[in-house]
């Protein structure tokens, strides 16, 4: 497995290496979720490679940008007994020369659901998306359901800037209790970590509702708090029945309506999200 730091290197590197090649961008602290990415990316593709980065423009002032954690040595290995051939761990400076001016924005999509909540957050996710994109040239990337907004934008940005790359999504990887697998678990306490199962009840009941026939999606947004509600230690950002495309509050939700919510669990903030008539929020 080669190491590289600088957009260079991984250029250089990648070029000299068979397609297809597929991209696992991350942010590190990788966990099974990371790594079904990097299976998928090795399993369908000639070269797999991933990036670790903890992209800062995609923090708010007052997020976790500096608490958020690390451990680069853990990580390296775990992507080398993957298969993995090539890993970018590029500095700041290198992904974000002085004096830099040039942001990525993808529109209304970047705004909605974790956009109103995290202004800023999908610019910081393109931009960065676009550099790796650029330098490394991927013909697949893979990216997951758990960040179900964050897929929906990056579909939009490739297909508007005709990169020449798939985007393939691969379904959320939970914990034999239901949480879904996240780096900002780690923030848990054990309290916590029991609290926060809460987001996955509140899934499965819109699930179940929807399985039943229910098709007014203000009925499931109005279940799925009081669910949320009988957590004391949650605090509900949103909750949401949309459109998997436009991302627009439904009305009447259906088969394929994105249903997503964000809870504050203490000082942790954890999203979640299933896909009605598809997804289940239980371990698979
Ligand atoms: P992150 O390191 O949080 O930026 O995540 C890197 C990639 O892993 C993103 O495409 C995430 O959507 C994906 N990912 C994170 N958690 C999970 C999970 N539990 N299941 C599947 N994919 C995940």
């Amino acid at each position: 497995m080669r190491i590289v730091t600088t957009l260079s290197e991984a250029r250089q590197c990648l070029d000299a290496l068979p397609r297809p090649q597929g991209l696992v961008p991350t942010m590190g602290y990788l966990h099974e979720g990371h790594l079904s990415l990097v299976r998928r990316a090795r399993d369908q593709n000639a070269v797999a490679a991933a990036t670790i980065f903890v992209n800062p423009t995609q923090f708010g002032p007052h997020e976790d940008l500096t608490t958020y954690p690390r451990d680069m040595p853990r990580d390296l290995a775990l992507l080398e007994a993957e298969g993995v051939q090539v890993v970018f761990t590029p500095s700041v400076e290198e992904m974000y020369p002085p004096q830099g001016e040039t942001v990525v924005s993808v529109g209304a999509l970047s705004r909605k659901l974790e956009g109103a909540a995290r202004p800023g957050h999908f610019d910081g996710v393109a931009t960065v998306v676009t550099k790796l994109f650029h330098v490394m040239a991927p013909d697949r990337a893979y990216f997951g359901q758990k960040d179900a907004q964050q897929t929906v934008v990056i579909k939009r940005m490739v297909r508007d800037l005709r990169f020449p790359v798939e985007i393939v999504v691969c379904p959320t990887v939970r914990e034999s209790d239901g949480l879904a697998l996240s780096s900002r678990n780690a923030y848990l306490d054990t309290e916590e970590r029991k609290a926060a199962l809460v987001l996955s009840r509140a899934l499965t009941r819109a699930q179940m509702l929807h399985a039943k026939g229910e098709r007014t999606a203000e009925r499931i947004r109005l279940e799925m708090l009081s669910v949320l509600q009988d957590e004391p230690l949650g605090e509900v950002d949103y909750v949401s029945v949309a459109d998997p495309d436009s991302l627009d509050e439904q009305t009447c939700s259906g088969d394929g309506s994105l249903v997503s919510l964000a809870v504050r669990i203490g000082r942790t903030r954890l999203i979640d999200n299933i896909v009605l008539g598809c997804d289940t929020a239980s371990h698979r």
